[in-house]
């Protein structure tokens, strides 16, 4: 069995859409980035490729790449489910803490949950989602930004 830890940082910037967890979130900003700036998911897949010891996203989708533009990050974490299973991987589980000061999140976990699940090929059990502030301190307490830890374990299947 190995752990794997992600954890990644997006602007908040005016005219994007909030996309965390592959769940678009009402809100008067969104992230920036190359992709659909999905902090949540991408910190979800540096965590189980490096479990995997595998190449991070920024080598595997690099956001010089116009491939990746705009591209839905449910759909790079398909990817990284496939190349985890390629090499043996089964996911025990993943377990994912937002940092954001605003908008509030609980009414969102139940459905990025259930995206991640299937993207991953998992129960819904098997993958948890939280969210905290930073009680107004720094960067995502000021709504500059928001970031996103996740720590996962995998096993080879037998
Ligand atoms: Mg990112």
């Amino acid at each position: 069995m190995r752990i794997g830890h992600g954890y990644d940082v997006h602007r908040l910037v005016e005219g994007r859409p909030l996309i965390l967890g592959g769940t678009v979130i009402p809100f008067e900003k969104g992230l920036e980035g190359h992709s659909d700036a999905d902090v949540l998911i991408h910190a979800v897949m540096d965590a189980l490729l490096g479990a995997a010891s595998m190449p991070d996203i920024g080598h595997l989708f690099p956001d010089t790449d116009p491939a990746y533009q705009g591209i839905s990050s449910l759909n790079l974490l398909k990817q990284v489910y496939f190349r985890l299973a390629n090499q043996g991987w089964c996911i025990e589980n993943v377990d994912v803490t937002m940092i954001a000061q605003r908008p509030k999140l609980a009414p969102y976990l139940t459905t990025m949950r259930e995206s991640m699940a299937t993207a991953l090929q998992i129960g819904f059990d098997q993958i948890n989602i939280k969210a905290t502030t930073e009680e107004g301190m720094g960067f995502t307490g000021s709504g500059e930004g928001m970031a996103c830890h996740a720590v996962c374990l995998i096993e080879r299947s037998k």
